[in-house]
């Protein structure tokens, strides 16, 4: 099979290997939209933790194509997708109900191979059925239980203002699911016109570039603020828009080395609280209800279509700073997805 592996940090190339065999409790699954995400461009760069060469790639959709002996959940042709964090179940931190602090960790795309091939193995536990949805749609479950799961964890009142700093891919499924949760509106801010064109399209009531949003003066005016830039500088600047007694959900990856300065007495006056999201935890099959439910538009968030063997160039790019929305990777060929 064709595979994009990432032989050492800067060094992507599309080569043949093997087609890998299930062990008895996985499925083989064939491999038919794939997406592209931060995490992956962070091995690309070598920022993350993960050993080389590494097929990378943890969002993904296909068809079984193969079951082990133990198997019994699914059966070949079956259209699937996976939650690519692989919990021991037995560790001090997975018996405390803490799965996404396991000690003993497998990560689709990160610790073993990924989704940048034609095939690849997943064990059973982790497979959810997305009929009814397209590939490219279930490819973006695995973000879209990201996203749930950082909302679980902010909490957003019924009738909450929310306001959203980011309108990539995740940002705008921010947008949708805050929706979802009773939030009675939904404003969000960010650099480009086109992105924010989007997000009214997928619901926000307000947008605005970040130069127009300061202007408007709304500090303490949101129940719950939803940092998704990943930039310590901006969301340094975001802890004064929260509304006495909400939150400010740190969404968007800072770079592990940053630092922020934060008024502790502002945090005790004001009632601040501090939330973080660290990927998921039992939320990919409310992220899969809520994709077959057709209240999530993932489609719109897809700006790239590529076949596998653009993955070279595309990694190339994305680091020389051309960010656009979600990048789709098709190993088995587009036919329409
Ligand atoms: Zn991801
Ligand atoms: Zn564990």
């Amino acid at each position: 099979m064709k595979a994009f592996f990432i032989e050492k940090p800067r060094e992507g190339i599309v080569r043949d290997t093997e087609i890998p065999v299930p062990a008895e409790d996985e499925i083989l699954l064939e491999v038919k939209a794939a997406g592209v995400c931060g995490t992956d461009v962070h091995i690309y760069k070598g920022e993350y933790f993960g050993s080389y060469p590494r097929i990378p790639g943890h969002e993904f959709s296909g068809v079984v194509a193969g079951i082990g002996e133990k198997v019994t959940k699914f059966k070949v042709g079956q259209q699937v997708a996976a939650d690519p964090n692989i919990f021991c179940e037995a560790c001090d931190s997975c018996k405390e109900n803490r799965q996404n602090f396991c000690l003993d960790m497998d990560v689709v795309g990160v610790k073993r191979h990924g989704a940048f091939a034609q095939y690849l193995t997943v064990p059973e536990r982790c497979v959810f059925d997305v009929s009814g949805l397209t590939f490219t749609e279930a490819s973006m479950v695995e973000p879209l239980s990201c996203v749930v799961y950082g909302q679980e964890k902010a909490g957003i009142p019924l009738g909450a203002s929310v306001l959203i700093f980011g309108a990539g891919p995740i940002g705008l499924m921010h947008v949708q699911l805050a929706g979802i949760n009773g939030a009675a509106s939904v404003t969000v801010v960010d650099l480009f016109e086109d992105k924010l064109a989007l997000a009214k399209k997928l619901g926000a009531d307000h947008t605005y570039t970040p130069a127009e949003f300061e202007k408007l003066g709304l500090v303490n005016s949101f129940e719950v603020v939803i940092d998704c830039t990943g930039v310590p500088r901006v969301i340094e600047g975001e802890i004064k828009y929260v509304k006495d007694s909400g939150t400010i959900l740190f969404f968007g990856v800072c770079p592990d080395n940053s630092s922020i300065t934060i008024n502790p007495y502002e945090v005790f006056k004001r009632e601040l609280k501090l939330c973080g999201s660290f990927a998921l935890k039992k939320t990919f099959g409310k992220a899969v209800a809520l994709a077959k439910s057709g209240k999530i538009n993932l489609i719109d968030l897809v700006d790239k279509k590529l076949l596998l063997e653009e993955a070279p160039e595309l990694f190339e790019d994305i680091v020389s700073g051309n960010s656009g929305l979600k990048t789709v990777f098709y190993p088995n060929g587009i036919e329409g997805y």
